[in-house]
Parts: structure tokens; sequence; C-alpha cells
């Protein structure tokens, strides 16, 4: 082949993509300028210019040498996800939708409270573990953020409150993993991500106000202390295995005490003997609302260090599920707090917006086929909700 041929060739090669430093983690970024055969305490000052002055032009970042910002110029870039819309719900909750590489859009949620604010961010496009009352798992699977996408979330966050101004107050003093995807199956970009969250040069957040929220992948848990500490969220909703396997697929796979162990393990092994896991129960009226519910819970948890979220279930539309009476919610409580145990309710916030718990959806290229599934499922449902009692 003649040497103008093969020029062509490559010519029409389309570029090779520029590296995106935003959801590098401080150690991942000093990799990067060591092979650029710079000094590693560059990558302090580059994500001290993304994360908390919200810099995303190399050619800002003054403290780096013109040859630096030339060189990382050419090789790599500070790319954001898509915000397409955002809402704010009479309640002061707001709502992104943020579209992602490959056209699909996450959903995330900001809810203030009278001392914290709270971002509730997504891992993954859609969910593969499919539990039985939640939106997002309807919506099938498409594929895992990447760490960029997920801690891009808070820079949008933050950026949208003017938190990149020194002088601002801090809106975001909180993160919950329990936006859309299930943290524990992209495990590495979720922990890059932390990370960030957590690093003093970046997000600063504390470890007990950062909390990954799991329905129990058991394997992934028990690594998870040997690369954080962040806080634990335990998503039971139910308090033996036949209830459990119904509402949430994957105990059929790590029953409910291989679970709590594996939480009471990750819990055990926190340098601050205080720290306590979070139990989320969704309650559905007459599904796992009982008496007896509470109960069983009772003797579930009783060696596990933990408080407990009990979560009225938020409709959407095509459930069969309704949402807990108030009489079974104060029953359920008071059950659990006569046995001993520290109960919340958490408040629906933003469901005037659909922004609740379980209720985010967005827009899912669904890769599984799921979507379609339960359309023409719900198209021949019977008029009458299922009930299942465990
Ligand atoms: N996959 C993770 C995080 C996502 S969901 C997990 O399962 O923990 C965050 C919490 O909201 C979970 O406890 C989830 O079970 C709960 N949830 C899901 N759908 C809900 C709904 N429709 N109403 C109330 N809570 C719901």
């Amino acid at each position: 082949m003649p040497e103008s041929a093969l020029a062509d060739i490559e010519n029409s090669q389309p570029q090779q993509d520029k590296i995106n430093l935003l959801g590098l983690s401080v150690s991942r970024l000093g990799d990067f300028f060591e092979q650029l055969g710079e000094k590693p305490f560059r990558a302090t000052q580059v994500v001290k210019w993304i994360h908390q002055m919200g810099e995303r032009d190399f050619d800002q970042m003054t403290n780096l040498s013109k040859a630096l910002r030339e060189k990382l110029n050419e090789t790599a870039e500070v790319r954001l996800p898509e915000v397409v819309s955002c809402q704010d719900s009479s309640d002061g909750t707001r709502k992104w939708l943020i579209r992602v590489e490959g056209g699909s859009c996450i959903e995330m949620v900001y809810i203030p409270e009278k001392d914290r604010g709270t971002l509730c961010v997504s891992s993954q496009i859609g969910c593969a573990l499919d539990c039985s009352f939640c939106a997002t798992g309807k919506q099938g699977f498409n594929r895992d953020l990447s760490a960029a996408e997920i801690i891009g979330q808070l820079w949008i966050a933050a950026d949208s409150f003017d938190q990149f101004d020194t002088k601002a107050p801090r809106r975001v003093t909180n993160v919950v993993m329990m936006g859309m995807g299930e943290p524990l199956m992209n495990f590495d970009n979720v922990v890059d991500a932390m990370s960030l969250m957590l690093e003093d040069n970046a997000y600063g957040l504390s470890k007990r106000r950062v909390t990954l929220s799991t329905a129990g992948v058991v394997p992934a848990l028990d690594k998870l202390a040997d690369v954080t500490d962040v806080s634990l969220a335990i998503s039971l909703h139910a308090p033996n295995d036949k209830l459990r396997n119904e509402l949430v697929p994957i105990n059929r796979k790590y029953s409910l005490q291989q679970f709590i162990d594996s939480a009471k393990n990750y819990i055990d092994k926190m340098p601050d003997n205080r720290r306590k896991a979070t139990v989320e129960y969704t309650l559905m009226d007459q599904v796992n609302d009982r008496s007896v519910h509470a109960r069983e819970l009772a003797v579930l948890l009783k060696d596990l260090p933990c408080k407990i979220n009990l979560i009225p279930f938020n409709p959407f539309p095509g459930t069969e599920y309704r949402r807990v009476t108030n009489t079974a919610l104060d029953r359920f409580r008071d059950i659990l707090q006569g046995e001993g145990y520290t109960v919340t309710v958490r408040t629906t916030r933003g469901d005037d917006i659909a922004a609740a718990c379980g209720q985010l959806a967005g827009e899912v290229n669904d890769r599984t086929k799921r979507q379609q599934r339960y359309k023409s499922k719900l198209a021949s449902a019977e008029e009458t909700p299922v009930k299942i009692l465990g």
C-alpha cells in the first residue's frame, strides 16, 4: 500500500477521545499526571479547580504552567452530563433530568431540610434488580454510570446552588446513593465517585453524611469496608425470605441472614464504634405492614447495630401496590419502638414532581426489554390488585 493511502486511512480515523478528568479520584489523577511526566501533586491542584472552584477550563487554572495547560488541552477535558430540565416542587425539593452519553436520562433529587440538604444520586441507568415495588426497576437496565457521571451529578447540584462560590452557604450537606440503580452493582465507579465526595480537596463531605444504600449484593458488600467507610443503608422491606423473595428478587440469591451478617461485618469494621446501619423498610398496604411483620423484623435485627427508617410506599403509574395506611404505619412503628429500636418515618417529599423514593424513572433506553414486558403484563392484568402476605 502506498504511503499516501496509509496517511489517508489514518486521517480518516476518528480522533482519540480525550480523557475526562471529572471522575478521576486524587490517586487516579496522580497516575495520570505521572504518565504525563508531571509531579503527582498536580492532582490535588486540579481536583481543587474542578470540584471546589467549579472550573472546567484548563486555561483558567492559573497555578499550572502554560506548557502543562497546553498539554492538558490536547489530551484531556472536563466533560459533564447534560442537564435537560430542572423542576422545583412546592416543598423546596428540586429534581433534575440529566442526559448521559448514549441518550438515556437519569434523575437526581435535592431535598432541603431545616438543618441539612440531601442530594439523592443515581448510580446506574435503570436497574437490573427488578424489585417489584420500584419504578426504576420497571424501566429495565441500560448500563452503569461512569465515575464522572456519578460525581458529575454532585457538580451539577453544587453549580446550581452557586456552591463553588466559597462565600455562598453550602446547600448540599449530605449525599445518598438512593437514586436510580444499585450502587454495589457498579462498585468501582461508585467507590471512586464517593472518594471525591469525601476528599477534603473536593467536596469534603463527612463519611457520616454520605450513604450507600443497597438491596443486598452480598459479595460486593463483603468487600466494601476494604475501600470506604461511608454510612450504610440496607433495603430490607420484608422480615422473612419468603416475602422478600417476592419483593426483592436478589434475595433468592443472597438470603436475608447473609445480607444482615454482611451488613454487620461492615459496621463492625468501622473505626468508630458508634456507627449504625440504617434499615430501610418500604411499607405497602397489606403486603408487609402487619404486626406480625413488625415483630418478626424486631427479632431479625436484634444483633445488628441499626436504626430503622420506615418509608411509606410511593405509588407510580401502573403499580399494583398501595401506600400503607396511617393506622398500620403507626402500629408498625410503635411495635418496633416498643422493642427498643430507633425508628424514623421518611416523610414523602417532592411527590408533586414525581421525585419521591421509587418514583425516579428517567428515560431509560432499556436493553433488557423489561419495560415492554411490564407494559404488556399491565395491559392484560386483572382489575384486582395482587396481595402478597408473607
Ligand atoms: N438500589 C438501592 C438504592 C435505590 S432505592 C437500594 O435498593 O437500596 C432507595 C430506596 O427507596 C430503597 O430502599 C428502595 O427500596 C426504596 N424504594 C423503591 N421504590 C419505592 C417506592 N415506590 N416507594 C417507596 N420507597 C421505594
